[in-house]
């Protein structure tokens, strides 16, 4: 594993901080901790859309479907960067639905989606969970009946993160409910103000939005089908995969800024950074998103290698949002009662992010499967074990 970038690549990573310094504007702040930083929003569109024109939302991408041919390495680093600054981070589009179009598609696929894809112009949101399948996406109920030019869907889906923000649906659903299990589902990009859609709030504990979708009588043009039909249980596995790829540098964000704010604080009359307590935790923390790093990147070089992680995806993700949440509780303890204060408090500390970022790590355990679920695919992918 090459750890160190050409003069070329750290040029272009300097460029992309740069221009993340300079375009970041308290509105897009707003709005990011209002969105859960996943892409869609109004500023968040306004902003990518200018940092896309140079390429740099899909680096890795050949430069005739909108990348600059980057190492997937570099797109990391570049996502590390957003990641630090608090930028939209989670793109269903970009960095889930586009490669698995990439890897699958037809080339009519490739050629309508994907270069705007990369230049931001268009967001998806996944349509994966249903009220009884979570854990269990082969247990669908949703339907698509073959009606000759179209499909006609009926069914509910529920936890569809930003449904009220995207503009298509990256959609699982039943086209043969009389296969065997993981061999009827497809996969289908579907236009979510088609006539028949109906999108419900569910707003979560950290204050950002998830849906549930409805569907009635819903007509997808044929054309929309991902891939193969009844092939979309492995197109969504292989879009999890991609999605279990975490940059955890906002949580690193925290660590530092909670740092900084020990140097220059007291309590009791004691410097905070003197403070045995603090300083272990805080540097154990520096330890474990050191070896996130080295989990993340290591994504990156199997993808530079032609691989797409599987496993090595699964225990990246797992072992990044559990030290999110060591995180954000090492960020309260610290901080001690001040920490739980939301930033509209005059009391407020660091503009109350230890407490938004403990409320939101919550979740981090829960969406691309849970962490029982990432072990479970660890167990069985990575060590071998017999299915259960
Ligand atoms: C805030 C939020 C946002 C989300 N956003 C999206 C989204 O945008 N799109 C989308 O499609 N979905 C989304 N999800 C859904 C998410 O992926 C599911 O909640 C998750 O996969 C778990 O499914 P479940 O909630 O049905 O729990 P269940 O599958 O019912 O699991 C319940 C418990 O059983 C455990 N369990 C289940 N199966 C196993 C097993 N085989 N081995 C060991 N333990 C197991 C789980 O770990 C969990 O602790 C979101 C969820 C949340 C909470």
């Amino acid at each position: 594993m090459d750890f160190s970038f050409s003069p070329e690549e750290q040029e272009l990573i300097k460029e992309v901080r740069s221009f993340l310094q300079k375009e970041m504007t308290p509105a897009l702040s707003e709005e990011c901790e209002q969105l859960g930083h996943i892409y869609g929003g109004k500023e968040g569109r306004k902003f990518i859309q200018k940092f896309a024109s140079h390429g740099w939302l899909t680096p890795n991408w050949p430069a005739e479907y909108g990348g600059l041919g980057t190492s997937a390495t570099v797109a990391f680093a570049i996502r590390e960067e957003m990641a630090y600054v608090g930028t939209p981070l989670v793109f269903v589009a970009a960095h889930m639905a586009g490669p698995t179009i990439m890897h699958f598609g037809s080339q009519e696929l490739k050629d309508k989606w994907l270069l705007p894809i990369a230049r931001g112009e268009v967001e998806f949101c996944l349509g994966y969970t249903e009220p009884q399948a979570g854990s269990d996406l082969a247990a669908l109920a949703i339907r698509a009946v073959d009606k000759g030019d179209y499909f006609l869907l009926n069914g509910q889906k529920t936890f569809n993160t930003h449904a009220h923000v995207a503009d298509y649906h990256w959609l699982g659903t039943i086209t043969d409910p009389d296969a065997k299990k993981y061999r009827g589902m497809s996969l289908m990009i579907v236009d979510l103000k088609s006539p028949g859609i109906d999108i419900r709030p569910m707003v979560t504990m950290a204050g950002w939005q998830t849906n549930e979708v409805f569907y009635d009588d819903v007509m997808v043009p044929k054309e929309n089908l991902v891939g193969d039909l009844n092939a979309g249980f492995f197109y969504v596995m292989h879009a999890l995969d991609y999605e279990r790829m975490f940059p955890l540098a906002t949580y690193g964000s925290l660590i530092d800024e909670v740092a900084e704010y020990a140097r220059t604080a007291t309590v009791d009359g004691e410097p905070l950074a003197k403070n045995p307590i603090v300083r272990q935790k805080l540097a154990q923390m520096k330890v474990e998103l050191a070896a996130n790093r080295h989990l993340y990147y290591r994504l990156a070089h199997m993808l530079d290698s032609g691989q797409v992680p599987n496993y090595q995806a699964s225990m990246q993700k797992l072992f990044a949002t559990e030290v999110a949440q060591r995180i954000a509780n090492t960020a309260m303890e610290a901080l001690g009662m001040f920490g739980q204060l939301t930033k509209d408090s005059k009391w407020a500390v660091l503009a109350g992010k230890a407490e938004r970022f403990y409320r939101t790590c919550v979740v981090e355990t829960i969406y691309a499967g849970t962490s029982e679920v990432q072990r479970g695919i660890i167990a069985l992918r990575g060590l071998e074990l017999p299915r259960k």
